[in-house]
């Protein structure tokens, strides 16, 4: 079984990184002051059908433990959230139903009582990708559901989501998972899984999720079996194509120095080792922001010099996404880096001419 699957949690407290979302959600339940809809936004893997599911066994469970806030799980409504097969949670994926049948279809049984628990829950996933007619059905029944109806709707993009709709939720925002809770979270599943790790091989894994606790797991998952076991970090940065983390020091050095030969070396050797240009756009991104926010300039970078670069690293991010070529951009991001030292070292000799 994949590790994101055992380890989905299965009560609020063990829901990693998004304490607010369940204080309110207890407090929903604890007052049963319902709204007609709840919007779960987020990026991926950050918990937004799993805190909506935890959502729906609750507001089903028969023995809910209002002062502690948590479900039974041993009761028949728990254990077939669980299963994945109760009657009156009905998980849709948008992406494959956008059209406006499929939610005319959906929406005739919204008025049916549910069949096993007290509430019938409507999880929509990728809701975003509905059609503006399926979204203007979905309003009418939105506006007054009938009171055994509940709404959840999660989204990678709520700014794609009608603002008719989205008035009519209660909108909770999913925030990153930090690099601490994941870490933790790794080093308890791999004692429970006994998988032995080395000191840097769990920051790596960290780094490489970038906040989503789904994807840390996928990639403990990758690490596990190519590591045999043992996970080590050169093994996974092999695995990944992750650099040492000096080799961004070194690049930006090449750069201050306005080395011409060094920088064209080190982009040369990158695409031969065929690396991973997301970790390099970040750790780029990250070595500027620390440079800037330290302060630890010597006199060859100004302040100026550091802003610009770091606007051509984010812009050239924009355009790896837009394009999908990754490699392309970064180096193009770094040869304008280059061509702006020079040119800010040409004028500079000039100015020091003229005078
Ligand atoms: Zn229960």
């Amino acid at each position: 079984m994949a590790l994101a699957n055992k380890y989905r949690p299965n009560s609020f407290s063990e829901v990693i990184g998004q304490e607010n979302t369940v204080i309110a959600l207890r407090n929903i339940i604890k007052n049963q002051s319902f709204h007609n809809g709840y919007i779960f936004s987020g990026t991926r893997g950050v918990g937004k059908t799993t805190l909506g599911r935890l959502f729906a066994k609750a507001l089903n469970c028969t023995n809910y433990d209002v002062e502690k806030g948590e479900t039974c799980n041993v009761c028949n409504n728990c254990v077939e959230v669980q299963k994945n097969s109760h009657l009156d949670l009905i998980e849709i994926d948008a992406a494959s139903r956008t059209g406006v049948d499929d939610m005319r279809e959906l929406l005739d049984s919204v008025q049916y009582r549910p069949s096993q628990g007290k509430y019938k829950v409507y999880l929509i996933d990728e809701v975003h990708m509905l059609s503006s007619q399926s979204f203007n059905a979905m309003l009418k029944t939105l506006e007054e559901p009938p009171g055994h109806v509940i709404f959840m709707l999660a989204t990678t993009e709520a700014n794609k989501i009608p603002k008719t709709i989205v008035s009519r939720c209660l909108q909770f925002n999913l925030k990153l998972v930090s690099d601490e809770l994941i870490a933790e979270n790794l080093k308890r599943v791999f004692t429970n899984e006994e998988v032995t790790t080395d000191d840097k091989s769990v920051d790596l894994l960290v780094e490489l999720a970038k906040g989503s606790v789904r994807d840390s797991l996928t990639l403990a998952d990758q690490a596990i079996s190519h590591c045999d076991g043992n996970l080590t970090e050169p093994e996974i940065s092999k695995l990944h194509g992750v650099l040492d983390i000096s080799s961004t020091t070194k690049l930006f050095e090449a750069i201050f120095e306005n080395s011409v030969d060094d920088v064209i070396n080190e982009i040369r050797r990158y695409k031969s080792l065929d690396v991973n240009y997301d970790i390099l756009f970040d750790r780029a991104l990250s070595f500027l922001h620390s440079k800037m926010i330290d302060g630890l300039l010597s006199d060859e970078e100004s302040a100026q010099d550091l802003h610009l670069y770091y606007q051509f690293f984010t812009n050239g991010l924009i355009d790896a996404k837009q394009t999908g070529n990754k490699r392309d951009c970064f180096d193009i991001a770094v040869l304008r880096c280059l061509t702006f030292s020079e040119d800010s070292k040409n004028s500079l000799k000039k100015k020091a001419q003229i005078s």
